[in-house]
């Protein structure tokens, strides 16, 4: 069965390393990161990555339509070829959450993780790890957006009756292990030979 699971979470609760682990895991399992995406664009100069760098450098989120149209370039061919998809990084708003219903078949939106980490842990995380936009100055300003932006989703996935909480502390394997428990309950895992 093909669908989506949407990977909420701030910034540094380690959504995408998790994601990383269960695609190379689990067979059909697909990792799509936004962030990833933009990164890539911007280290190969494309028209989008030029546009997104300065952005991501400041914190800021990249305007909804252009996220929402590199996002359904990015997810057709997927959600035909019948994968699981753990979408890390979008829906980042309201406006690309609606859109992500668009872009879905009915029953093709499995649900939402939502990794629990909190603001102080993240941010030394983020600060430790030392990414180009781990600035003190990024870090405050992208978990404030997450908090004005991003967490109205939680709220939205709660009302759909979507939304499964996962404690993100503790070691990689610990969280590894209660967000498999929670995703197979979205899906069937299989593990990769
Ligand atoms: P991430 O790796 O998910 O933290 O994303 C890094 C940066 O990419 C963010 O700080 C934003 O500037 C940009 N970005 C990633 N995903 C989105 C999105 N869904 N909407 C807008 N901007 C995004």
């Amino acid at each position: 069965m093909s669908g989506v699971i949407v990977v909420l979470g701030r910034q540094g609760s380690g959504k995408g390393t998790q994601c990383a682990l269960l695609q190379q895991r689990y067979d059909g399992v697909v990792h799509v990161s936004t962030g990833d995406m933009l990164r890539d664009a911007a280290a190969s100069g494309t028209a989008l990555g030029r546009r997104a760098e300065a952005i991501m450098a400041a914190g800021e989120l990249v305007p909804d339509d252009v996220m929402c149209d590199v996002v359904a370039e990015r997810m057709r061919p997927l959600l035909d070829s019948g994968v699981t998809v753990l979408l890390d990084g979008f829906p980042r708003t309201p406006a690309q959450a609606a859109s992500l219903t668009k872009l879905t078949a009915p029953g093709g939106l499995l649900g939402a993780v939502l990794l629990e980490v909190d603001v102080q842990e993240v941010s030394e995380r983020m600060l430790a790890r030392g990414r180009h936009d781990d600035t003190a100055a990024g870090i405050a300003r992208r978990l404030e957006l997450y908090e004005t932006q991003t967490a109205p989703l939680v709220a939205w996935f709660t009302e759909r009756g979507m939304l499964k909480r996962i404690d993100g502390t503790g070691t990689l394997p610990e969280v590894f292990d209660r967000l498999t428990a929670a995703i197979g309950g979205l899906v069937p895992l299989r593990l990769s030979r």
